[in-house]
C-alpha cells in the first residue's frame, strides 16, 4: 500500500500494489498526466501504477473511477483510512 499526499491540498492518493494488474487504464485516464508504471513488479508479476506527480493531482476521482480492481483511490479524511 502507498500513501501519497498532496503538499497543499488535503487529499491523498492510495494505491494497493496487491490488487493492481497493471492495466494502465487510471494512468491513461488520468487528464494530469500523474500516474506512471513502477519500475519494479508486484508479488503476481505485474508491473503496477504508480504515483509520479501528486501535487498535479487535481482529485477528480477519475483513476479511482476507472480501476476495475478497487487498487486505487482517493482518500480526503484527515488521516489516511489505509496508511
Ligand atoms: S484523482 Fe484525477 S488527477 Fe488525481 S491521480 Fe487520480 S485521475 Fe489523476
Ligand atoms: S486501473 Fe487499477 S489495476 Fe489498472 S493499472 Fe491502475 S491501479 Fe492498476
Amino acid at each position: 500500500m502507498e500513501v501519497h499526499q498532496h503538499s497543499e491540498k488535503k487529499h491523498y492518493i492510495v494505491t494497493d500494489e496487491t490488487r493492481c494488474k497493471g492495466c494502465g487504464l487510471c494512468i491513461e485516464f488520468c487528464p494530469k498526466n500523474c500516474l506512471g508504471f513502477s519500475d519494479v513488479l508486484n508479488e503476481k508479476g505485474w508491473r503496477v501504477s504508480k504515483m509520479h506527480r501528486m501535487n498535479d493531482c487535481i482529485k477528480c476521482y477519475m483513476c479511482e473511477r476507472m480501476c476495475p480492481d478497487f487498487a486505487i483511490f482517493v482518500d480526503e479524511s484527515d488521516v489516511p483510512k489505509k496508511a
